[in-house]
């Protein structure tokens, strides 16, 4: 997940090549294939298999419900083998993607994924030609048949938005342009942008890339750099703002015809019916995190003070209130993250331990190497999880998420039928966020000096900042850009821009001096255009998230016990019902304030920490703040 926490000086350990790093520290495909040609096998089986299932077509009515076992089982075989065979190839890719043979298996791979979805269209308008209470009956008789419930009667639910042949095929060829507003966005801000080259007050010239820009903010500890970079940045998005403002009318414009078209009453129910999300939950996300503030705001003007500064500002934001220097080895960290999750019970973490140390993780960097982390989930054999583990506290906290993303998959395989092992997105980041939260409270505890204890809070609260309040934020724009065209209002970009402005005020108060160019910060961000009411669920995992974590350490006794079950039950459901549902019976009512409110008592008791680490270091506080002003 994307966040806006502030990146830390990189202290990577010295780029090796692949094969001087130690096989512990790799990770071991030869659980999922002995070797390429057990690979090549598996490819020409699931390719027979593709065959196979093609031919059922026009047989789903016959046998009472035998021919539809029999295509859900296929349908599972094929699924099953898919992830052995793309993962093979593709994680292998990704330990040196200068490996064009790799490559070319992995597009061999895509090539026969769009087969199969090709010789697989006709299964769901052919199911759906048979009446629901038909095949209920059928359910009823056969066991075998009734473990697909779920998934059959949710096929029905979302055919009511479907069209009659001749609309779905008018939407189909309507879908040929409907990315031309993203493409057009991703070509003015990336392909076709002129960066400026700003320079700053030591004399270098840089090249403001959005890397660039986002470094200078995160380590340039003189203000007025960060002002200059600030404005020339922004200067990019002012320069196109009405440009900006129509492909961004585009999107709104393609969502309300789509929404249209489909029958929905609005964008929003549009999107949040695939998973049958009520549009409470994100009205009441917004409400409640607009009522939440106070402790954002305190949190600001912590910063200002503990800073030195003046005046602050949008680009005073993300700046580390201390330098980092503590290193975390990985062989540290091995052993504390299983420590960490001792409050989730001694299966959880004998499993987390034997996720740790059985070749599932691919550590250090190496060249060639893809870069960022995942986990991935290789049904049938294990989850992997790629690292480039450099030492740093961001690092560490990377291994908490994926580790928590691991477990969910490792639970959610083994407790569920294929069909029902993968979870939503929906979910997906309720575990990692978990597993992060469980992770900071023991190296809190564990934290040699006051200085690292700061670090460790700062980094904590910049998480709840970006991936809670900016995506609650985000989400409130987006829905009230959508609501103009629902509105038949006028798109300009002088209505967006004081959309924007006004949200970002009513978050952040007096807390902020502010300045006219964050009026056209909309312009920039990726996401409004590329996936739209999207990134509320990052908000919506965070808040699931934060209640859990009330329940599971605030509790004491059987009620503590209740809610490991419950949590943990919730790991082991992958998709077995609507997220909601699942999250309902862990205990987490997203209709409901609580779970907001939970984020907002988490950011408030953070501050407070923070708070008093800063006032019992005052002295030597007072050291590093005046190093800060004489920098400034
Ligand atoms: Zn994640």
């Amino acid at each position: 997940m994307e966040t806006s926490a502030p990146a830390e000086a990189p202290a990577a350990p010295p780029l090796r090549d692949r094969h001087t790093i130690p096989d512990r520290f790799k990770w071991n495909l030869a659980h999922i294939f002995p070797d390429v040609d057990a690979w090549k096998r598996a490819y020409d089986e699931l390719d027979t298999k593709i065959s196979a299932y093609a031919a059922l077509q026009g047989t789903l009515a016959q046998g009472d419900g035998a021919r539809l076992l029999a295509a859900y089982k296929i349908s599972d075989e094929i699924g099953q083998l898919s992830y052995k065979v793309w993962y093979y190839v593709a994680l292998k890719y990704d330990e040196d993607q200068r490996d064009n043979e790799m490559n070319a298996r992995r597009q061999q791979v895509q090539i026969l994924f769009a087969k199969f979805a090709q010789a697989s269209a006709w299964f769901s308008p052919e199911l759906l030609n048979i009446p629901l209470p038909r095949v209920q009956e059928w359910m009823a008789q056969n066991h075998e048949l009734a473990v697909y419930r779920f998934a059959i009667e949710d096929l029905y639910r979302q055919q009511e938005h479907v069209l009659d042949e001749k609309g779905e095929h008018l939407l189909s060829l309507a879908s040929r342009f409907s990315s031309a507003p993203y493409d057009a966005y991703a070509a003015l801000s990336t392909a076709d942008v002129k960066h400026p080259i700003v320079r700053l007050s030591n004399g270098t010239e840089v090249t403001l890339t959005y890397g660039q820009y986002r470094a200078i903010l995160a380590t340039n500890r003189h203000q007025p750099d960060r002002a200059a970079v600030f404005a020339e940045y922004h200067k990019l998005f002012e320069a196109s703002v009405n440009t900006y403002a129509s492909l961004y009318n585009g999107i709104l414009q393609r969502d309300w015809f789509h929404a249209q078209s489909r029958g929905y009453r609005t964008t929003l129910d549009a999107a949040l019916h695939g998973n049958n999300i009520p549009t409470t939950v994100v009205e009441n996300l917004i409400e409640t995190t607009k009522a939440g503030t106070e402790p954002l705001r305190r949190y600001h003007r912590l910063r200002k003070r503990i800073l030195g500064l003046g005046t602050y500002h949008a680009y005073d934001t993300t700046l580390p209130l201390m330098d980092v220097t503590e290193k975390y080895p990985y062989d540290d960290v091995l052993e504390w993250l299983p420590a960490s999750v001792a409050p989730l019970g001694p299966d959880y973490q004998r499993q987390l331990r034997e996720a740790l140390n059985s070749g599932w993780i691919d550590v250090y960097e190496n060249p060639g190497k893809r870069s960022g982390a995942y986990s991935a989930p290789v049904y049938g054999v294990h989850p992997y999880m790629l690292l480039n583990h450099n030492d740093t506290l961001d690092a560490v906290f990377t291994l908490a998420h994926e580790a928590g993303h691991s477990m969910h998959t490792l639970l959610s395989h083994a407790h569920q039928p294929f069909v029902y092992s993968d979870y939503t997105i929906f979910i997906a980041e309720v575990p990692s966020t978990l597993s992060e939260a469980l992770f900071l409270e023991y190296m809190l505890e564990q934290a040699r000096s006051e200085r690292e204890r700061i670090v460790l809070l700062q980094h904590a609260i910049d998480g709840i900042v970006g991936t809670f309040y900016t995506q609650v934020m985000f989400a409130d724009y987006e829905l009230q850009a959508h609501r103009l065209v629902e509105g038949g209002q006028p798109v300009t970009s002088e209505r967006l821009s004081e959309i924007y402005f006004t949200l970002f005020k009513t978050y952040h108060g007096d807390a902020i001096d502010y300045d006219d160019q964050s009026r056209v910060t909309w312009a920039r961000i990726p996401h409004f255009y590329s996936t739209p009411y999207y990134v509320y669920q990052y908000a919506t995992c965070f808040a699931s998230s934060a209640q859990l974590m009330k329940q599971l350490t605030g509790a004491s006794g059987p009620e503590k016990a209740a809610a490991i079950d419950r949590y943990l039950t919730l790991l082991k459901s992958g998709g077995s019902d609507h997220p909601m549902t699942l999250l309902q019976r862990a205990g987490v009512d997203l209709a409901r304030p609580e779970p907001v409110r939970a984020v907002v008592e988490q950011l408030d008791a953070l501050v407070t920490r923070l708070e008093q680490e800063i006032n019992s270091q005052s002295s030597s506080l007072k050291a590093q703040g005046s190093t800060l002003k004489s920098q400034k």
